[in-house]
Order: C-alpha cells, then structure tokens, then sequence
C-alpha cells in the first residue's frame, strides 16, 4: 500500500478531450500532478486520429443539421447554430493562446482554411437553403455568407460538382472562413506538452477498473492480473467509446440507465491531384430520410500531414464496437439491468434507423458510388477507394423509466465531483474546449469561480457571448485568424 502512486488527477484515454482537459488543469494549476493511461500503443489513434473523422471544424456554418426547417415557411430559426459556433470560437481562442505559448506548433500542422458551402437540390430544399442563408446572414457570427443558385457561379466555386451536372435546380452558400483541422496533431503537441511539464504518460495500458474509498479517492486497476493500481483523487473518462464501460464499472449511480449506441463511418477517398485541385470545399448536403444526422453526406478537402485529399462520406453502419479497436461483445456487455429499458425502447422507438444502418452496411459498392455521383456527376470509380473511420457511440439517455437516442455529447459527473466522463461524439471534437469547461467546472466547483481571470488569459470572450456583440464578435475573430493564419 506504501508504494503506490498518487495523483491528483488520473486521465483515462489519449484523445482530443483528456488532452484539452490535461491542459486546461496544467494551465490553470501548474503543480497538479496528472497521469494519462492510453490502451493503444499510441495517443489520438481513435476518433481523434485524422483519419477516423472528418477534420471539419464544426462552427454550423454548413450543417443543417443544427438548423431544420421551420415548419410554416417562415425563416428557421438559428439559435442551435448560433451556439455551435459560439462553442466554436471558444475552441479557436484556446488554440490560439496554445499557439502563441508555442504548446500547439505552427497552425499548419493542424488547421487550414476550407470554404464550408451547403448544397441542395429541388425547389423545396433551394427554397429552404434561402430562408436559412437569410435567417443566418443577420447573425454576427455568420456575416458574409453568400448564396446562389446561379449554375455558372457555382461552377467557379466548386466546379467537380458542376461539371456534367443536368440543369436542374440547385443552391449553394458558401462561408469562406471554414475550416478542416487535424484534431490527431493537435492532440499529440497537446500531450507533448504535457509529459514535458510533468505529467506521467503510460501508452499500452488499459485501465479495466476503477473503485472508491470512503474518502472518496479512486483506486484505479491497471491491466490484466495480476493488476498493479494507482491512486488519484479525481479522474476524467476520456475513453472515446469505452466511457460508459469505465463509468459503469465505478459504481456511480449517474450513469444508471444510460447506454451507448454504435455507428461505423466508412469514407470514400481520393488523391488523384487532378480532382483534388478542382474542390476546395467542404460542402454538406441533406440527409437520407431515415439517416441519423452524423451521416449527412459530404465532400470535403482534407488537409493530413500536408497533403491534400478529397473525402465522401460518411457511409454509416451498424457495428457492435464502442471503438474501432474495440470488440464486437462491447454492445452486449454494456446491456445492464438498469439500462435494459432503454435499450429495448430505443432500439422499438428506432426501428427505422437500425434498418437504414443495416441497408447502410450492405449497400454494394455500386450504390456508394451511385451517392457519390450526385456530388461528382462525372465519376471514375476507380479514383476512389474505401476506407473505414471511426466509431461514434452515440448516447442513450434514460428519461423516465425509457430511453431516448441522442445526437449529442453528454457529460457525466458524479455528486462529489471526483469523476466525470464523456458519452456520445457530435459535434465533437470542435467543441472539445466547451465540453472541457463544464468538466472542469463540474469537477472543481468551489475552484472554477476563482479561475476566471485565468480563463479569460486562455479564452478572452470567457463568459460572454460573442453573437450578442458584433464588435467583440469580429474583433475576436480577426485576432484568432491572425494567430492560426485562417483567412479573416
Ligand atoms: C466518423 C467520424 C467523423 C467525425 N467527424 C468529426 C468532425 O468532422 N469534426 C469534429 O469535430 N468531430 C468529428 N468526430 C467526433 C470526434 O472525432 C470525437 O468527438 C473526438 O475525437 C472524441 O475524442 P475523445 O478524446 O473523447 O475520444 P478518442 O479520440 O476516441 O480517445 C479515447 C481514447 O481512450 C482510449 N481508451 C479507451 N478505453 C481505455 C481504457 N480503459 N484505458 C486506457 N485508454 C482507453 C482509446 O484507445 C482512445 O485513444 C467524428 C467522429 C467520427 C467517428
């Protein structure tokens, strides 16, 4: 019992979000002492790894997702986007301090400006697009996004999808102030940081238990048998998929009734330069009818160790993983008694979806290219190969004694503040500084107040809302271009 070691916080899973956190904890109190376990041989190589998600920095200028229809006709309403890019200026600020104290390296490694655009087709999705670019033209956030329907300036913005295109009609916006980010990259110069200011880092190592003493510390099991532990006051679930096992194995009653629904991403990829240098966007279209909101379609550059792609996806599927280096028993071990129901309910209340999963799956690859084509009407399938992503696990949260399938992240935390973790994936790794925020002030209430004045060094808009006001708004927004070398 002499021997063994103690932190103050224990970091389980080397992703985007115990790295942010991990920084955010060093930055604000720099003698924390801090360990990070990591089952894999190395840090970012689940959802976070560039390759297993989309890279788009999610600031809801090109997701309609985050921004349906209004029912009668009217403009829609934008407040979700508003406050998807609200969380995405406060990632921006922080990379930007982590930037100009040489923590992130040069912002090239990591981020780029990639025009977001929405296209759509008929006259009821143009219609629909207008209103949208209407309603989100009047926010500060948004200004100076543009629309068209004109097939020959749509041409010159995105001229693979145009070419051999019939003359149906079709819409566009365009905002030129988007981004792809290498979330992979950041993540590892994030964690270089941190092993350099002090924090332990063990890769290859899983952690399979977690227990609480009445003093309300954590043991934390280390391996297989015989298990070496490790004791630490607070501990942060960062483990992707595999959260909710960790959190049900820490007894916490929070997590009661939860669970975790898994959706494959499959992407279409190419490198030919040729087409590379004829799309310069990443341009989001709508749904399938039935498709869960992460599987809109989309055709994007993609920026990864400098070399440019195109991507198209995601192909979504049904796969009983919780990671993508996972186990297909994961879904079936995670069925409890006290989630059962909503397990059983969502899957009734989701019939359509998991059929549409299932038909994802097995869809030839014939019918991929077929949804490729309406993107790039003149394909050659042999310039695209298929390539697995990531695994989402989207959150079943229990309301009532059912469930209820949410898009969304969730975090979890205990009473007594000395856990918390991380269900569910969208929009992500975007928002991972926000979501790090609320773990920290769900952590560490009687602290966090006092770390204002911090935050605000990190995050200058800490606290306000830049939508409210348009100066701070483009004030903030040049400064942070400026520092990540973004287009203004
Ligand atoms: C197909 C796809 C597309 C996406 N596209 C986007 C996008 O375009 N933009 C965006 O912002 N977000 C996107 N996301 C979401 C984003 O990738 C995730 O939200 C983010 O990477 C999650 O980070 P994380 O740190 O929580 O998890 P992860 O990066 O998965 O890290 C968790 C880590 O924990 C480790 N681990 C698990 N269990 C244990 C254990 N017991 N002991 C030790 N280590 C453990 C894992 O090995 C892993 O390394 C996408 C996700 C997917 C799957």
């Amino acid at each position: 019992m002499t021997d063994v070691k103690h932190y103050d916080y224990a970091l389980i899973g080397g992703g985007i979000m115990s790295a942010t956190l991990g920084v955010l904890l060093k930055q604000l109190n720099p003698d924390i002492s801090l360990v990070m376990y990591e089952r894999l041989e190395q840090v970012a190589n689940e959802s976070s790894n560039p390759w297993n998600n989309a890279g788009t920095g999610h600031a809801a200028l090109c997701e309609l997702n985050y921004m349906p229809d209004s029912q009668d006709g009217s403009l829609p309403d934008p407040a979700k986007a508003v406050a998807i890019n609200e969380q995405f200026q406060v990632s921006r600020q922080f990379w930007s301090t982590l930037v100009e104290q040489e923590i992130l390296k040069s912002p090239e490694s990591f981020i780029r400006t990639v025009p977001h655009m929405t296209f759509v087709k008929g006259d009821k999705d143009c219609d629909y697009l207008k209103r949208r670019h209407e309603s989100l033209s009047k926010q500060p956030l948004f200004e100076g996004m543009e629309f068209s329907t004109d097939q020959k300036q749509i041409a010159k913005w995105i001229p693979l999808m145009t070419a051999g295109r019939d003359q149906s009609p079709i819409a566009v916006t365009l905002t030129e102030q988007g981004t792809d980010v290498d979330y992979g990259t950041m993540t590892e110069q994030m964690i270089t940081w941190l092993v350099d200011s002090g924090m332990k880092l063990e890769t290859n190592v899983e952690v399979k238990n977690l227990y609480q003493f009445q003093d309300s510390k954590w043991q934390i099991w280390l391996g297989d048998s015989p298990a070496t532990y490790i004791h630490a006051d607070k501990v942060f679930v960062g483990a992707g998929g595999y959260a909710l096992k960790l959190l049900q194995k820490s007894k916490i009653p929070e997590i009661r009734g939860y669970g975790t629904f898994p959706v494959s991403g499959h992407f279409l990829r190419t490198d030919n330069p040729k087409l590379v240098a004829q799309h310069k966007a990443k341009v989001y279209s709508q749904a399938d009818v039935g498709a869960p909101p992460m599987s809109v379609p989309h055709l994007d550059t993609r920026v990864v160790d400098g070399k440019e792609s195109l991507l198209f996806g995601p192909f979504a599927g049904l796969n009983p993983k919780f990671l993508k280096q996972g186990s297909i028993l994961d879904l079936p071990a995670s069925v409890k008694i006290h989630n059962l129901i909503p397990y059983l309910s969502v899957a009734l209340q989701n019939l359509g979806l998991v059929k549409y999963l299932i038909g994802e799956v097995t869809k030839s690859k014939s019918k991929k290219m077929e949804s490729l084509r309406s993107f790039v009407p003149n394909l050659n399938p042999a310039d695209w190969s298929y390539y697995e992503a990531g695994q989402r696990a989207q959150v079943i949260k229990p309301v009532g004694r059912l469930g209820v399938l949410q898009f969304g992240t969730e975090v979890i935390s205990s009473k007594d503040g000395t856990i918390a973790g991380l269900l569910g994936a969208s929009p992500g790794a975007s928002v991972s500084v926000s979501v790090m925020l609320d773990v920290l002030e769900r952590m560490e209430p009687m602290t966090f107040p006092k770390w204002k004045k911090n935050l605000r060094d990190l995050i200058p808009s800490f606290g306000r809302e830049l939508n409210n006001d348009p100066a701070l708004a483009k004030r903030t927004m040049r400064a942070t271009a400026k520092t990540l070398k973004l287009k203004a």
